[in-house]
């Protein structure tokens, strides 16, 4: 689904003058609101305390290996697209301490970490990022196994989502079928008009919560000029994607060209920085590392994001499993949007664009796809003579 229609009966407006009064209602409830805004010449999610705090008349450039923050010339509030940070950071922190342990006598009193969960408001959250979450939840809180900070960070959250009204230069969220419009998931979603008539928000409801919001805030119902212009909003973003990704049988595409002379292409120019993982709202790797004082007496377990683009994330004894960039680059990108699949049901990409962007040297996923398929020999399963 690229976009879907704005449904009338769950839609009212509140104007750009009144925006406050949302981070008022969020505050009253008890949330620290985070959110987008400026810092070190990019859109950051960090705590903010005011509309002020948002990157208001900011947009950004972005292709490979390049971002660049740009004045617009208008006031749009949400006139951008994702930057290097993902709401990940808040639900499954960069590290974390898991334990604490003291000598005692002959013995280890091991203390195991009360974490700190506060109510986090998240607000301007992109579709991409909602299906972004919805994935990172069947690791973290699926069938099998429940990451317990996960668990008790996810369930303190609110959501405002902003449905995207520009595509960023790497975007290809409609070639994942992840956005630009949120479908799900949010408690309210907005999309901003800014023209000569009016600044305004149009906000649709997803949730008891989003309700108890909305009657908080000074608004009027939507009008058939409103939702008119609110789907022109996000099928004109939809059209402007500035990557695409042919997802056609992607899963047996990469298991069979586990061999593609592409992989060693790849592998000439990848720095293994780890940046794309990093920057990543679906990777989840860690590792963990223990510390101890100097006197023997203290030692704690810290848990750290990790990526498989390290020598040491694959090491067993004896050596690296994935020696080479080769083999690590294609672990990543099959497990991305192959493997993945198998594990979880899911792509484990929704087309955010952030490891282009982020790239050093620039590599694209979607370029690399398109190479391999371009050259893709082997017929598909059941079609060999
Ligand atoms: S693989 Fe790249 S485009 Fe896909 S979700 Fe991760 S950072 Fe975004
Ligand atoms: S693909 Fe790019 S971002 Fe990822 S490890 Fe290689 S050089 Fe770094």
């Amino acid at each position: 689904m690229t976009t879907s229609s704005f449904q009338a009966q769950c839609l009212a407006v509140i104007e750009r003058a009144d925006l406050h009064y949302l981070f008022e209602a969020l505050a009253g409830r008890g949330y620290r609101i985070v959110g987008p805004t400026v810092r070190d010449g990019a859109i950051v999610y960090d705590t903010l305390t005011a509309v002020e705090d948002l990157p208001v008349g900011y947009t950004d450039e972005q292709d490979g290996g390049t971002y660049r923050l740009k004045p617009r010339n208008d006031t749009a509030v949400f006139g951008y697209a994702v930057g290097p940070h993902s709401w990940k950071k808040f639900l499954h922190p960069p590290v974390i301490r898991l334990w604490r342990a003291r000598r005692e006598g002959q013995d280890f009193q091991v203390t195991p970490e009360q974490h700190d969960i506060s109510r986090l408001a998240f607000l301007g959250v992109r579709s991409c990022e909602l299906h972004a979450i919805a994935i990172q939840d069947k690791v973290f809180i699926g069938e099998q196994y429940t990451d317990p900070f996960y668990q008790a960070q996810r369930s303190n959250i609110c959501v405002i989502a902003v449905n995207c009204g520009q595509a960023g230069g790497t975007c290809f969220c409609t070639s994942m079928q992840t956005g630009p419009k949120a479908s799900s998931g949010f408690d309210l979603a907005l999309t901003e008009i800014l023209d000569e008539a009016r600044h305004v928000f149009v906000i649709e409801v997803g949730s008891d919560l989003g309700v108890e919001l909305l009657a908080s805030l000074p608004h009027r119902a939507a009008n058939g000029d409103d939702l008119q212009r609110a789907e022109q909003i996000v099928a004109h973003t939809a059209q402007s994607m500035g990557r695409s990704m042919d997802t056609t049988d992607i899963k047996d595409l990469l298991y069979r060209n586990l061999e593609h002379p592409r992989w060693d292409n790849v592998a000439s120019r990848c720095l293994t920085c780890t940046n794309c993982t990093m920057v990543c709202p679906t990777c989840f790797c860690t590792t963990v590392e223990d510390t101890t004082d100097l006197t023997g007496t203290q030692a704690e377990r810290w848990r750290k994001w990790d990526s498989c683009f390290t020598m040491d994330f694959s090491y067993i004894h004896g050596g690296s499993v994935r020696a080479s960039t080769k083999g690590r680059y294609r672990q990543w990108m099959t497990h991305k949007l192959g493997t993945w699949i198998d594990q979880f049901g899911t792509s484990g990409c929704v087309g955010c664009g952030r490891c282009i962007t982020w790239c050093p040297v620039g590599i694209d996923i979607t370029e690399e796809v398109r190479a391999i398929r371009a050259s893709d020999n082997v017929p598909p399963h059941g079609e060999e003579e």
